[in-house]
């Protein structure tokens, strides 16, 4: 079998077992990285060093033999958002272009101690503002089931990897559904951990009361394994919270809130009660639940989200980091930097931001979108004391063409299953649940489940059932 078709885990034994050594596991991903990238765009950037890296893996591995961390030289991608001490991130903007990162995210941190070795970075949304990655400072990537077609966003260059199998794993995050939806129009496993299970540190931040970083693998049983690898309280993100247990599901009961799901795409619907009907047959009880303020949450996180992107950004002035474009004056310093530095979709969010929060419209705007918040959140709540999980399509319909949802408010429409689990801080999984065709070809559609918060290890075995993973 090729390297390259294997999972982490069975990467992870093959190291163990010696059938190949850190340093060839990496070589064969580099190797497809250099034959398929210039074509997908999924990274911006290979690390020259990750050979480096995979040999200082095998040491560990010859040293500790079973002991190493179940990561010990398995490859992983990294988003272009997170930062990894003496690289490069840009966040895909040209604000960034040569920034290099002056420590390490916690994440990167824990994978460090791992010894997971980091492939390069990833492309994305500029700031992880899009659903489809064209909003690049570095051009769009492709999806690799259809390269006319987006990868989803603004995690999609970290998508595209592991689906095209340049990396049994990556990191995404989060702020809403970047992480799930790309792994949707991809047909791979992302999953969105409980606001505060892992640290934001190091992760430039979009809006921070909603982003969270996670992983994207081809198995739930991956994805389970980065996500231990990286959670945990951290001194550095005071928001983060303290080891929760991974108490068993209460019930076997899914919740359905089928006024909300019409949302989807008729085929997409009809994969997804399939989907359904699999689950019941194999125990699951599936039950219609009401969730009356669910569509409310999209149009409350594009208020509260472009609030906290003004101020987020805000530092980005020309002054403190990455670009700088001179002026006659100091203020037009600024607007010049900022000017050159930002993308239109950057653009957009900033002003809007900034209107949603300027006094005269503070009340009607943000204070309103966080009530709703608040009742979103009040919603699911009052779901989860008769269910366990809730399960909606991930995202409305398959991979959408490059260049097909020009218009912003179409583009935002991809996050409308999203929006509840970030709003409520809840955790999330999407799982290949299916396929529709398109111009002949076969597109995957992504199956997505939320339980309440720390109830994250039982998404995995939701998500193992859907995909029949032992
Ligand atoms: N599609 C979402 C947006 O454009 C994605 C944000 C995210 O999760 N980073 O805001």
């Amino acid at each position: 079998m090729n390297i390259t078709d294997q999972s982490a885990a069975e990467i992870a034994r093959g190291l163990r077992d010696k059938t190949f050594s850190a340093l060839e596991v990496t070589r064969a991903h580099l190797a497809r990285i250099a034959e398929l990238n210039p074509a997908l765009n999924a990274y911006i950037e290979v690390f020259a060093d990750a050979e480096d890296a995979a040999r200082e893996a095998d040491r560990v591995l010859a040293e500790k033999g079973t002991e190493a961390h179940p990561l010990c030289g398995v490859p992983i991608a990294i988003k272009d958002n997170i930062l990894i001490q003496g690289k490069r991130v840009s966040a895909a903007s040209k604000m960034l272009e040569h920034y290099v990162a002056t420590y390490d995210a916690t994440a990167i941190t824990k994978l460090r101690a791992a010894h997971a070795v980091f492939l390069g970075r990833t492309n994305m949304d500029e700031f992880a503002m899009g659903s489809s990655t064209e909003h690049s400072a570095f051009g769009p990537t492709k999806n690799p089931h259809d390269e006319t077609r987006v990868p989803g966003g603004s995690s999609g260059g970290s998508a595209a990897a592991v689906a095209a199998h340049l990396a049994p794993l990556a990191l995404g995050s989060e702020t809403c559904g970047s992480i799930r939806q790309p792994a949707s129009l991809c047909g791979i496993v992302g999953f969105k951990p409980t606001y505060g299970a892992v640290s934001r540190s190091g992760l430039i931040a979009m809006g921070s009361s909603l982003d969270q970083i996670g992983p994207f693998a081809r198995t739930v049983r991956d994805a389970e394994l980065v996500f231990n690898a990286i959670r945990g309280a951290d001194p550095l993100d005071g928001t983060t919270l303290p080891a929760f247990d991974t108490t068993p599901p209460r019930t076997k009961r899914i919740g359905v809130p089928r006024a909300f799901v019409a949302d989807a795409q008729s085929e997409t619907r009809l994969v997804f009660e399939k989907k359904l009907a699999e689950l019941a047959s194999e125990g699951y009880d599936i039950v219609d639940i009401e969730l009356e303020s669910a569509p409310l949450a999209l149009p409350a996180y594009y208020i509260i989200m472009p609030a906290e992107v003004s101020t987020n950004l805000a530092r980005l002035d020309g002054m403190r980091y990455g670009l700088h474009v001179d002026g006659a004056t100091l203020r037009e310093d600024y607007e010049r930097s900022r000017a050159a530095g930002f993308g239109p979709e950057t653009r957009r969010r900033i002003i809007l931001g900034t209107h949603v929060l300027s006094s005269g419209y503070c009340d009607a705007y943000y204070r309103k979108a966080t009530v709703l918040r608040a009742q979103v959140a009040a919603d699911l709540a009052r779901a989860f004391e008769s269910v366990s999980f809730i399960a909606t399509p991930t995202a409305p319909g398959p991979a959408f063409k490059l260049g097909e949802k020009s218009d912003p408010v179409s583009m935002y429409l991809e996050d409308i299953f999203s929006a509840p689990a970030n709003l409520a801080g809840m955790p999330a999984i999407s799982v290949p649940m299916g396929h529709v065709e398109r111009d002949g070809v076969e597109l995957p559609l992504g199956i997505q489940f939320m339980a309440p918060r720390r109830m994250d290890a039982s998404l995995f075995d939701i998500a193992r059932a859907a995909r029949n993973e032992a």
